[in-house]
């Protein structure tokens, strides 16, 4: 039987635009309350003011690379909802580049935003799904997670990370009554990477990547999905 989820509580990160905008659409007209995170208060501001849901939208300004800030996240939503059922991991950028090109700043962006914060999330998650018996993880990874293209090394790197990540925690948390799983979109129809959507018309809109995820999060307990691909 599918899950019911009105009433529960999601995080959603890189919620102010593109595919966490999307996710944060659909989760709040499931009923899911949703704490809406970026790092730009204005993004967010823009957000709320386009939802109009009152208090069931939280916008919280964090920068999920520094982990002490992500631990005040997980309080101020606690002290909001009470509790957190659903983190939505979606938050990342993109540069494409040869290697050489590369300098150490732009490594550590990419692998600090799409892989260490969304190892932060996920620890300061189990912490407490642990404590309140259970919950549902959703880490948004892509589809160069799974296959590479040249000048996308680092990009890879830390998507394929994020995928070895998702699996190692979908054992673990699976005693715990955690689940752990990733949506893998193709290019999407967003202004990431640099490059504006009007120039990706033939791309994923954001809306089917949101689609997928409440997907996921509706599974009975019978189903052990893990990954969804989007191409
Ligand atoms: P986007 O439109 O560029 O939005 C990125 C979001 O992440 C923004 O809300 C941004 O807000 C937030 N963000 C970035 N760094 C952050 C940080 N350190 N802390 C908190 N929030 C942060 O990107 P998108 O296209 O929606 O992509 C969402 C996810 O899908 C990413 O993980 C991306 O890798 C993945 N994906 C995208 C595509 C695509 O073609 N669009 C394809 C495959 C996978 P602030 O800048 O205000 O922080």
């Amino acid at each position: 039987m599918a899950r019911q989820l009105a009433g529960q509580t999601a995080i959603v990160t890189g919620a102010s635009r593109g595919i966490g905008r999307a996710i944060v659409r659909a989760c709040l007209e499931m009923g899911i309350n949703v704490v809406a995170v970026a790092r730009n208060e204005y993004g967010l501001e823009r957000l709320q003011e386009e939802m109009r849901v009152g208090k069931r939208l939280l916008a919280v300004a964090c920068d999920i690379r520094d982990q002490l800030e992500v631990e005040r996240l997980f309080e101020v939503a606690c002290d909001r909802f009470g509790s957190i059922e659903i983190v939505i991991n979606n938050a990342g950028v993109g540069f494409f580049a040869p290697i050489e090109e590369y300098d150490e700043a732009m490594l550590d962006e990419i692998l600090d935003t799409n892989l260490k914060a969304v190892f932060h999330m996920c620890r300061a998650a189990f912490v407490h799904m642990k404590r309140g018996g259970g919950g549902q993880i959703v880490n948004i990874a892509a589809l160069l997670g799974h296959v590479a293209e040249p000048f996308a090394s680092a990009y890879c790197a830390s998507k394929w990370g994020v995928l070895g990540l998702t699996e190692a925690l979908r054992l673990e948390g699976s005693p715990h009554g955690i689940r752990v799983a990733s949506v893998s979109p193709g290019t999407t129809q967003t202004d990431f990477g640099g490059i504006p959507s009007s120039q990706k018309g033939q791309a994923l809109r954001p809306e089917t990547v949101a689609e997928a995820v409440t997907y996921l999060l509706t599974q009975g307990d019978d189903a052990k999905m893990t990954q969804v691909v989007l191409r």
